[in-house]
């Protein structure tokens, strides 16, 4: 739970502007607060998630963004297809096709959860650690 940032879903669109409006949406819906020091990993996570869903899977497919305080941030994209991702074509050296081995790199922890007409995968990025948490620093009221 995170008192200064609602958590924030977007719609994915399936087409090859999924990502960069996908970005977008992070810099309009990031916690500041606990997490200014992961965004950059949340970028390759992100970018990683919804070029996967748009090649591999089955519309229609949902962003998800949710702070958990010093616990970190989870983002997820779910998607009609109930196949997951997985690790089994990707070398270490395989720098054009890293795929979901970035984001395993890059998260803290990562999973897919499937359900009833899909699959949701998901990532969870350590925000910043708690000492680092600057005191009274606020979002401007959007
Ligand atoms: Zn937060």
């Amino acid at each position: 739970m995170c008192s200064q940032t609602p958590a924030a879903a977007l719609d994915l669109v399936m087409d090859a502007t999924a990502s960069r409006r996908a970005r977008r949406f992070l810099d309009e819906h990031w916690c500041t607060v606990h997490a200014a020091s992961a965004r950059p990993q949340a970028d390759l996570v992100v970018t990683e998630l919804v070029s996967n869903a748009v090649r591999h899977g089955a519309p229609p497919a949902t962003l998800t963004l949710d702070c958990a305080g010093a616990a970190g941030v989870t983002v997820g994209v779910s998607d009609a297809d109930p196949h997951a991702p997985t690790l089994r074509h990707v070398t270490p050296d395989a720098l054009g096709g890293r795929g979901i081995a970035l984001v395993d790199v890059l998260s803290e922890d990562w999973g897919v959860d499937p359900h009833p007409g899909g699959k949701t995968v998901w990532s969870r990025i350590l925000g910043d650690v708690p000492g680092d948490v600057p005191g009274g620093e606020e979002l401007p009221a959007r």
